[in-house]
């Protein structure tokens, strides 16, 4: 197919005539007319990735790249004076997950095509994703984000299914978009909606709407707010209807093939991303059981077939439903639950492993565990914390279920697609094979002391950093000099990620500033996150971040030498233009909360430096680009751990005994900043920071500020920073998702 043509179809222009709007449509027929064409991959037995966020950001140009038509249809725009990267901005991002879980869902899709495995996608299909974030004020407000146009890349498939619930039924539809493996087959993304959802719902730009009228709510929004009882079971009845709609479809799939039901581990194998897609175990052995399958062998399938992917060890983020909850929601499912209660406890008297609890409440992660094959982590360190601490009592039952994945991303989106002038250096100097066999990027290290290349990286560093600044002038109306330094935080707002202890440096540093001790190079900090709507501390987390920018921005003395910018509605978006731009990230978790982290995949790949806590992945970066290269502080896992269980850290001592801790927590409740801001939110931060500081910020704040003032000293030596830089690029090749896909398979799945 070819744009010409399409357009000429489309909208009877040349495409010279037509606007971007007309250009995008165009386009996104054209591509999926490719798609179509391309075969899907096929085999006895099929993988199928459930998982309740696919945070797959804009697919335009990414298609384009992995059709391999990427430079063809860029060329041919700019004959026609058009720019791609225009014509991108017309696309809506679908903001179909929260952060890391739902992206590396994205990313393991992307890698399952491109490896040509027989996987797909199972999910929902949320009308307006998660809220957008605004600012008003200083503080964050949501309203939602609509996607879903009359053309998109969702289509609608004639797959219905039944779905029941407490007292109503509800007919499922699928939605499939084809997920566009690189220079490979393509796999599909299915998205189940109910036919009844109603927008109308959501009104005035807000996202508050009815949460119990369930036949018209249950796919207007990802997560809807869960600060109340019935924000909660809505989430149980979006996590029924997406496993029961998938389970069907997994089984009418197998039967197609030729499965019998009895072989169904042959033919089918589910990997279940966290705990929400838990109720797929009980769904199944139920529809196996109508089906004709007796109870035990029903298990016994059930076990065979599904596997558990653990993605934090934070116990509030660990699902617990309240059994009022099922019986009014999915009352169906109560006698195999009991039945799965029943024969762990009566095995086991340890009441740690039991799925039912005394306070009558069921634990999704030990339903996974005990009726699943394969439990794993998201990182080195984070499956030694499941094994030996957190699921030890698991670990010593099952030793042979549990296993490492550490998490990748994928290059065409990270690399390829957010930085091709990164991408075409590379190319140049070691050729072409990384594109496709990550760990070639090795190959770069032999240029670690070629000037030359160094500059050339330092080049494109520089002209990275005047995108982003040319992005976010006409996009969110920010400045930023691109001369400055740029320190880099992007991810979920969530108190251990401890984005509370960057603005506790940001302070001290303004103190420095104010009494006369100047950076030699000026210094950009910049925050990206979304806080959770009922997160009351996180949300507080960003107002004094906002107020900071604010104090400084109209602080002629400190603003020449300091700046903070917290960019709006942070998304895959901003990521891709974000990443390729900044010279040090932070990746400053509590060590042991972290399970993994992708963002400091991404960061790496793009010639970032790492400023962080042994924690996740940061590990392996850490032991991969060596001590040289990587700027690591504060207390170890272990050490945290153990604080702990004693419950020995008191964050008050550190206040009271460290007057520079003591004069920037303060500074949170001053004059000068309570001018910007809000005093009930400033002061609850305060407090918290002084009384509990659950994530032990105060710990590792000194630390954290000599590791600081290393690496931005280290920068100013241009040519040894570019070496850094060149090192982390040429390790990256592990964290790719073609590289965690591929062991899944062999380890795991063992498709083909
Ligand atoms: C990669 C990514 C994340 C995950 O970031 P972490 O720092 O690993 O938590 C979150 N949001 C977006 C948009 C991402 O692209």
């Amino acid at each position: 197919m070819n744009l010409a043509e399409v357009a000429k179809t489309r909208c009877g222009k040349e495409i010279k005539d037509c606007t971007n709007e007309e250009l995008y449509y165009s386009l996104l027929e054209m591509t999926k007319g490719m798609a179509k064409d391309k075969v899907s991959s096929e085999g006895k037995k099929k993988l199928y990735y459930i998982s309740a966020e696919f945070l797959i950001g804009k697919l335009l140009s990414n298609n384009l790249i992995n059709l391999g038509i990427y430079e063809d249809v860029k060329k041919v725009l700019e004959e026609n004076g058009k720019s791609l990267t225009e014509i991108e901005e017309v696309e809506p991002e679908p903001s179909l997950g929260n952060g890391g879980l739902g992206r590396l869902a994205a990313c393991f899709l992307d890698s399952i095509a491109t490896l040509g495995l027989n996987g797909d996608g199972v999910g929902l299909n949320y009308h307006y994703g998660l809220f957008k974030q605004v600012f008003n004020n200083n503080l964050q407000s949501e309203t939602p984000n609509p996607w879903m146009e009359k053309e998109s890349w969702l289509t609608k498939t004639d797959v219905v299914y039944p779905i029941s619930f407490g007292g109503f039924n509800l007919t499922s539809r699928m939605y499939d978009i084809d997920v566009i493996g690189y220079d490979n087959r393509t796999t599909k993304l299915h998205l189940f909606d109910v036919e009844t959802v109603d927008e109308s719902m959501v009104k005035d730009d807000n996202i508050n709407f009815d949460k119990e009228d369930i036949k018209r709510n249950l796919t207007l929004f990802l997560y809807p707010d869960d600060s109340d009882d019935a924000g909660r079971i809505l989430r149980v009845y979006q996590q029924y209807f997406m496993v029961s709609s998938g389970a069907r479809l997994i089984l009418d799939e197998a039967a197609a093939r030729g499965c019998n039901l009895h072989d169904l581990a042959d033919y089918a194998t589910i990997q279940i991303n966290d705990t929400h897609p838990t109720m797929v175990i009980p769904e199944l052995i139920r529809l196996l059981m109508e089906r004709g399958i007796g109870m035990d062998e029903a298990i016994s399938i059930v076990s065979k077939t599904c596997a558990y992917t653990n993605h934090t060890i934070l116990a509030e983020a660990l699902e617990k439903w309240p059994m009022h909850y099922l019986e009014k929601a999915v009352p169906q499912l109560l006698p195999i639950i009991y039945e799965l209660h029943n024969r762990i406890a009566a095995k086991y008297e340890d009441k740690s492993v039991a799925i039912i609890d005394d306070e009558k409440r069921v634990h999704m992660a030990h339903i996974d565990i005990h009726y699943g094959y394969s439990v794993n982590g998201v990182a080195y360190l984070h499956t030694e914390i499941l094994k030996n601490s957190e699921l030890n009592n698991f670990y010593k039952l099952y030793p042979e279920k549990f296993n490492n994945k550490t998490n990748g991303i994928t290059f065409r989106r990270w690399l390829l697609h957010c930085n091709p002038s990164l991408a075409k250096l590379i190319e140049e100097l070691i050729g072409p094979g990384f594109k496709k066999d990550a760990m070639e990027l090795e190959k770069l290290a032999s240029f670690a002391n070629d000037e030359g290349v160094l500059d050339r990286l330092l080049g494109v560093k520089t002209e990275a950093k005047a995108e982003l600044k040319n992005y976010l002038k006409h996009t969110q109306g920010i400045e930023l000099n691109e001369n400055s330094i740029f320190d880099i935080q992007v991810k979920r707002l969530h108190e251990y990620k401890r984005q509370q202890m960057n603005a506790l440096y940001v302070i001290q540093k303004y103190f420095e500033i104010k009494e006369g001790k100047k950076p030699s190079t000026p210094i950009t900090v910049l925050f990206g996150a979304k806080a959770a709507p009922a997160y009351v501390i996180a949300k507080d987390i960003i107002h004094l971040i906002l107020c900071l920018q604010q104090l400084i921005d109209n602080d002629p003395e400190v603003s020449p030498y300091l700046k903070v910018v917290m960019v709006e509605n942070y998304n895959v978006t901003l990521a891709e233009k974000l990443i390729p731009a900044a010279d040090i990230h932070e990746q400053i978790s509590l060590a042991s909360k972290e399970a993994s982290g992708t963002s400091n995949m991404k960061f790496m790949l793009n010639g970032a430096v790492a400023l962080g806590t042994m924690d996740g992945a940061n590990v392996e970066i850490a032991d991969l680009v060596g001590e040289d290269n990587i700027y690591i502080f504060g207390e170890s896992s272990d050490a945290v751990i153990d604080h702990y269980a004693k419950s020995d850290y008191v964050s008050r001592d550190f206040y009271e005994k460290d007057e520079d801790i003591k004069r920037a927590v303060d500074f949170i409740v001053s004059e000068e900043i309570l001018k910007f801001g809000q005093r009930e939110n400033l002061q609850r931060l305060h407090d918290e920071l002084i009384n509990k500081d659950w994530f032990m910020t105060l710990l590792d704040l000194k630390s954290y500020k000599e590791q600081k003032e290393k690496a931005l000293k280290d920068y100013e030596d241009r040519r040894t920073w570019a070496k850094k830089m060149l090192v982390n690029i040429s390790k990256a090749g592990f964290f790719s998702s073609d590289r965690t896909i591929q062991q899944y398979n062999d380890e795991v799945w063992k498709l083909k």
